[in-house]
């Protein structure tokens, strides 16, 4: 069981339960964020200026609200609930996420990171909007897969290491059983309401129940309206440096991402990393932590 630690981002506040201490990653899951939820009637509400990513995915999942991605690719793409952003940083990309002037009261939702594996962590920048992602039921589970297949559905979202994510929702009591892939680790965080795990007590939002690989099915029960996000995947091998926003496979290609976006150049051959029409300001790399950095997984 881990426990969300409090966070900023950008100047909002979040709750993070990947990475901890106690747990770096679930498969390539290697950030878990958590925010709202928050009223921002009257005020700017989200406002993350452009800043860099390489050598992973971001995944965004909206439960409530509005946040307008823009990208150095020249992407422009409001994000509503039910909606997946999926951008694939690969060598180099930068966005910003910032709330529409004109938005809806609250802003609730989440942000995940996949690493990218050997072979595509230097891959071409993408950026992908998926309006809409399959469902499916699980007991008196409604389902929402937004990574991979469950529930015999398969989300259209494009990764490149063995991987799950489904959001399951219930608006009054509810059990199943869910089928779980036994190759897999997994998380199960609950965000709204609380939630019986694996036949332990119920608990509450931002704990993240974490089940070894070898598990191929677990139950979920909640005694009345709850939503739960389930991750899974291979366990990540091989190295996994960290730091601030760039995945790298060493300290050097994570030093020389922090170096060319302080120094405003390019990555690699994509274009400048200027994100058109943000608003919110550029947001300079922290310096670097004294000694090396490592993988830690
Ligand atoms: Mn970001």
């Amino acid at each position: 069981m881990i426990d969300a630690v409090d966070a900023i981002v950008g100047g909002g506040a979040v709750r993070r339960s990947l990475p901890t201490r106690a747990k770096r990653t679930i498969g390539a899951w290697c950030f878990l964020d958590h925010f709202g939820p928050s009223d921002i009637t009257g005020q700017a509400g989200m406002a993350v200026g452009p800043h860099p990513h390489t050598g992973l995915q971001t995944v965004t999942w909206l439960l409530e609200g509005e946040v307008v991605h823009r990208d150095s690719l020249g992407s422009e793409q409001a994000i509503r609930p039910g909606q997946l952003n999926v951008m694939t940083a690969g060598r180099g990309v930068a966005h910003a996420e910032e709330s529409p002037s004109s938005h809806p009261p609250i802003l609730h939702g989440t942000q995940l990171w996949v690493a990218l594996p050997d072979g595509q962590r230097d891959r071409e920048p993408a950026f992908d909007h998926h309006p809409e992602l399959p469902a499916t039921n699980a007991g008196d589970w409604s389902g929402r897969v937004l990574v991979g297949s469950f529930g015999g559905v398969t989300s259209p979202a494009k990764v490149y290491s063995p991987l799950v994510g489904v959001e399951l929702t219930t608006s009054k009591q509810a059990s199943a059983e869910l089928a779980l892939d036994p190759a897999f680790e997994h998380g199960v965080l609950v965000v709204e309401g609380a939630a019986a795990v694996g036949g332990a007590d119920a608990v509450g939002p931002d704990r993240l129940v974490v089940l070894p690989p070898g598990r191929s099915s677990l139950d979920l029960a909640a005694d009345g309206p709850a939503r739960v996000l389930l991750l899974g995947g291979a366990p990540w091998e091989g190295p996994l440096v960290m730091w601030w926003n760039f995945v790298g496979d060493s300290a050097e290609s994570v030093e020389r991402a922090r170096a060319d976006w302080q120094a405003g150049r390019r990555f690699g051959a994509t274009p400048f990393l200027e994100v058109p029409g943000a608003t919110a300001r550029r947001i300079p790399a922290p310096p670097l932590p004294f000694g090396r950095l490592v993988s830690r997984t």
